[in-house]
């Protein structure tokens, strides 16, 4: 989910999925539903906009649930320290258990930030 990103994280997370680098050979598919999703990725610090709504996905997402942040602004607010107009960063709203960093994080950085996430993942299923 798109919290207030520029677009360029989530332009990676597209990369990720084209068949460049494929991660859906590691099982790592796109739904179109947050019911339907293991894993919440959150791009941009949350603006106070859509603070709520970030809520409400998260909520729709079945237990055991993940959430990753991808890009800098979400995992810290990046340059919008100052701005009034952000809630941010993510894990002010949300619990979150993976960071990736970067600005935008490449898609290797991405799909290793998810293998890291499913370890997690499968440990809570157990
Ligand atoms: S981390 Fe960088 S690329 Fe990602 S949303 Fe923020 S400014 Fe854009």
């Amino acid at each position: 989910m798109n919290t207030g990103s520029c677009n360029a994280c989530d332009i990676e997370i597209l990369a990720t999925l084209m068949p460049r680098y494929d991660a859906e050979r590691f099982g790592i598919k796109l739904v179109g539903s947050p019911r339907h999703a293991d894993v919440l990725l959150v791009t941009g610090t949350v603006t106070e906009k859509i603070k709520d709504n970030i809520l409400q996905v998260y909520e729709q997402v079945p237990e055991p649930k993940l959430v990753i942040v991808i890009g800098g602004c979400g995992s810290t607010k990046g340059v919008f320290q100052e701005s009034y107009a952000m809630a941010g960063p993510v894990d002010a709203i949300l619990p979150v258990d993976v960071y990736i960093p970067g600005c935008p994080p490449r898609p290797e950085a991405i799909i290793y930030g998810i293998a890291k996430a499913w370890e997690k993942l499968e440990k809570l299923q157990k």
